[in-house]
């Protein structure tokens, strides 16, 4: 944990008091309908992951469903299986052979469809071109591609021989892909020529040539055509191999590889919103049950259902939620290419109306992103087919909860507002939205099977604190790699190993509901009081000219800390001296004077992670005027720059 070791009393001041109850048509037909599901994992969670377990298609049965030698969970000990037959053989004997596995929407309007059969045959070739480039089981890959159907087959492939993958998202620059590859010690690496992003080429095998100069254990790059043409590419022959060129001779068969239920399946490094990524290491039997059981759950999923989550396959929600859980579930999922404002800032709202979404997942900065475009995009769309929307990321402020609920779900369809890390694989509070009355704001409960608590320092029990997980879960990490050392001190030292620590806050509502605080780190002490970053945030986008906010605490002489806001506008408004007044105003009138932000400047943008997650910890920097951290993670360094000096020039509005 990077923070000083503080009492997370958090000053529980902000009230929401609107709750949403599902239907009666909704819990009717949902997976989850019956509210004892919560009591029996409760009195035997392992035998509940068990009997989610044994849904898979395992080769070889388990003989203990888990050996816990804290910090160190083993899950389904002795048990077999490949997760891409879980993902595709298992679903050829059956009528979904022919059904849709994967339908692609490419940004420039190009759309393909991958049929089970389609996929499982792509998959098989490319995991024999892989094993022609000399890949052995538990070699490393990196991939490094767009959001096109080659991210999943590649990763299907190394998982039906038994390679490790490691995602990186085509948005990272040549250095922080360089430092992935030679963490991860990648022998290949997959990219592609380029990917569409609003209407131009994202150059990626320009930036991967870049970064694997310095990368000396990769030994071949396999390159997908993407833009053709569009794209300067050089062509290393000793090096270089097209992905079609292979593809053509490759042979469809290809025997999935038995593995053990603990084999490594992937490495993937977090988005780096608190410091250097770490490289997050799950395993093969736990992982799948955690992605496939969370997806039937929490999003409902059925075999009719055209499902979509947003997310970019280089962060695990792509990994979990657009890979692994659905195709384990024979669902139908969604992959999108590009940005959601080309061509224009309908172009989600499109994509739903054309593939007839029923069930959309994406992240609360996009859903700030859409408040701040105005409503007028989302109404001119049909939206009808939409029955579950879910987000993840951040926490979600109440106004943009609402605003979700009320131009995207147009009133009727619920919301599962989904609290997890990389660290967790999967979803761990949520509600299940056929059983949960939901609050706005509220990640509410934990799921069936999983335990959390929130503690102070010293591990009591107490309203408002720190998350922690009371025991392991199946899809939980297992190491960091190439430092089990850094893994035992950043999770498990500070409760003595009893108690998995998140490095979030939370706080528990008089229902039970909890309610993610985000960061310990972004927890502010002004004078004596505890105040979430979070809940003065949520006080200004209340505000109806405000579309996003960012509050740090800044080191103050008399207060300990004071609250420094930087906020962005709706695209309607302009801001002058008189707003800032209102919008301090708004903060004290919604939480307290103790809230009241000492200063607000207004920013076109806020810092970003690329997985676009505000980073508190660089306007921390900027406003005690530090020299900015580690920025290799930014989505546009640019804009911190920029923030930079329209601070230290202290022309504040
Ligand atoms: P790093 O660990 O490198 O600093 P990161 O924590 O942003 O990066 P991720 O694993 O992508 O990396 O993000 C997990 C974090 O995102 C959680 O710890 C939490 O702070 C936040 N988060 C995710 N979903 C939610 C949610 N529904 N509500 C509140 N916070 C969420
Ligand atoms: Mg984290």
């Amino acid at each position: 944990m990077t923070g000083p070791d503080k009492q997370a009393e958090l000053q529980a001041l902000l009230t929401e008091d609107r709750s949403f109850a599902p239907s009666a048509a909704f819990t009717e037909q949902a997976n989850a309908r019956d509210p004892k599901i919560y009591a029996d994992a409760a009195k035997d969670p392992e035998g509940f992951w068990a009997k989610e377990a044994a849904d898979l298609l395992w080769r070889k049965p388990w003989t203990q469903v888990l050996d816990w030698k804290p910090p160190h969970a083993k899950w389904f000990v002795g048990g077999q299986l490949n997760v891409s037959e879980n993902c595709l053989d298992r679903h050829l004997t059956t009528w979904r052979r022919t059904k849709a596995a994967l339908i692609f929407e490419g940004e420039p309007g190009d759309q393909r469809v991958l049929t089970y059969q389609d996929l499982h045959r792509e998959v098989c070739q490319f995991a024999n071109v892989l094993k022609s480039l000399g890949v052995r089981k538990g070699d490393r890959i990196n991939i490094y591609l767009p959001m096109i159907p080659e991210a999943a087959v590649a990763m299907l492939a190394c998982t039906r021989i038994g390679a490790v993958h490691s995602v990186v998202f085509g948005g990272f620059s040549a250095e922080a892909l360089r430092e992935r590859i030679n963490d991860a010690k990648a022998k290949i690496l997959i990219t592609a020529d380029g990917g569409w992003r609003r209407g131009g080429v994202v150059p990626l095998k320009q930036v991967a040539d870049e970064a694997v100069k310095d990368c000396p254990t990769i030994e071949k790059t396999v390159v997908v055509r993407r833009v053709g043409d569009k794209a300067q590419v050089a062509f290393d022959p000793a090096r270089d191999v097209w992905y079609h060129e292979a593809m053509a001779t490759a042979s469809a068969v290809c025997p999935a590889e038995p593995m053990d239920a603990e084999d490594m399946l992937f490495v993937l490094y977090t988005s780096g919103s608190t410091g250097k990524p770490k490289g997050i290491v799950h395993t093969t039997g736990g992982y799948l049950t955690h992605a496939a059981t969370t997806v039937k759950y929490v999003f409902d999923l059925k075999d009719t259902d055209v499902y979509w989550c947003t997310a970019d396959v280089g962060w695990v929600t792509g990994h979990t939620y657009i890979v692994y859980g659905p195709l384990a579930n024979g669902a139908t999922a969604l992959m999108y290419e590009g940005t959601p404002d080309y061509p224009d800032k309908d172009r989600f709202w499109r994509v739903i109306e054309k593939h007839k979404v029923n069930i959309f997942y994406t992240a609360p900065t996009a859903i700030r992103t859409f408040m701040r475009w105005g409503e007028e995009f989302p109404k001119r769309c049909d939206l009808s087919s939409l029955r579950l929307l879910g987000t993840v990321g951040e926490p979600i402020n109440p106004e943009a909860w609402i605003w979700y609920h009320e131009f995207i779900g147009r009133k009727r369809v619920p919301i599962v507002d989904t609290w997890w890390q990389t660290e967790t694989g999967g979803i761990l509070i949520s509600p299940l939205p056929g059983l949960t009355k939901t609050k706005p704001g509220s990640a509410t409960m934990a799921l069936p099977g999983i335990s959390v608590d929130i503690v102070n320092d010293e591990g009591q029990p107490v309203d408002a604190g720190y998350l922690v997980l009371t025991k392991p879960w199946p899809g939980m990490l297992r190491t960091i790699l190439n430092n089990d050392d850094r893994y035992r001190a950043q999770y498990w030292e500070k409760y003595n190993l009893k108690y998995y620590f998140t490095g979030d806050g939370a706080k528990r509502d008089k229902d039970g509901y909890l309610w993610l605080l985000g960061r310990v780190d972004d927890v502010m002490n002004v004078s004596g009081h505890r105040i979430s970053t979070m809940e003065v945030e949520s006080a200004l986008v209340d505000h109806h000219s405000v579309a996003e906010a960012a509050v740090i605490g800044r080191t103050h002489e008399v207060k300990g800390q004071a609250v420094s806001a930087f906020v962005t506008l709706k695209a309607s408004v302009r801001g002058d001296e008189a707003l800032i007044k209102e919008l301090k105003q708004h903060v004290v009138g919604k939480i307290g004077a103790l809230a009241r932000p000492e200063e607000i400047f207004l920013t076109a943008e806020l810092p970003k992670t690329r997985s676009g997650k505000i980073m508190r910890r660089l306007l921390r920097d900027v406003a005690e005027g530090r020299v900015l951290g580690d920025t290799t993670t930014l989505a546009d360094p640019a804009v911190v720059a920029k923030l930079k000096t329209q601070y230290e020039g202290k022309d504040e509005g």
